[in-house]
């Protein structure tokens, strides 16, 4: 089983497809999930949470350009397996996550499947991770209602944040912030349904 080109027609950029092809989905997943490895749907991870949809992981990652040299900083670590696409096409990854045995599970895969430029940490990513900011890339995958003016600041400049915004039971929008020197561009992607970033 493989991903198919066709069914994954938006990602243009090599290093993501690749990635794509590269990091084992059904390890993030739990046993009974690990069938559906190829469905390009999110599955349940345990505590109310979901690991992505493929396309969309895949997506977001190249709307943040990466070519091998960023420092990110990611909130939601979840199963670890966007973190594993940033892990491997960014030089550093800080990520955040707010639930310790979620964090704890995907650092044992993470590392198991040989990354060493991730940082862990607990605690919540409204504050963002200010000791190691800026950041030229931001990748949040948990919805907050309105953008966290934290992870704005810790933005460098020219840095880009993609990040789902909006109310819990709603529609959210995916946007996909660049910090310019005198503006913040908002560009809205498409709608998306992630679960809500919680205060904890
Ligand atoms: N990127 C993940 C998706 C996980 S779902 C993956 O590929 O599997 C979103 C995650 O955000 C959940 O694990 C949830 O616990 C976490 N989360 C929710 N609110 C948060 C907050 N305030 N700070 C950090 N993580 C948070």
């Amino acid at each position: 089983m493989a991903w198919r080109r066709d069914d994954m027609r938006n990602i243009t950029d090599e290093r993501v497809w690749e990635a794509l092809n590269t990091i084992p989905r059904g390890q993030f997943l739990d046993e009974i999930y690990k069938q559906d490895e190829f469905l390009d749907t999110p599955l349940p991870i345990g505590f109310g949470q979901t690991i992505s949809q493929p396309s969309l992981v895949a997506y977001m990652t190249q709307l943040l350009m990466l070519e091998g040299n960023e420092k990110v900083l990611e909130i939601g670590t979840g199963s670890g397996y966007q973190t594993a696409f940033l892990a491997r096409l960014a030089k550093e990854v800080y990520t955040i996550e707010v639930i310790k045995p979620l964090q704890l599970r995907a650092r044992e895969v993470l590392e198991s499947l040989g990354y060493n430029n991730i940082h862990y940490k607990l605690g919540s990513g409204y504050e963002g991770w200010k000791e190691h900011a800026p950041y030229d890339a931001i990748m949040v995958t948990c919805a907050p209602p309105r953008i966290p003016g934290a992870l704005v600041e810790q933005l460098a400049e020219g840095g880009r944040m993609v990040i789902p915004v909006g109310p819990e039971n709603g529609i959210q929008m995916l946007y996909r912030i660049v910090k310019q020197k005198d503006e913040l561009k908002k560009e809205e992607i498409y709608p998306v349904r992630f679960v809500p970033m919680i205060h904890g």
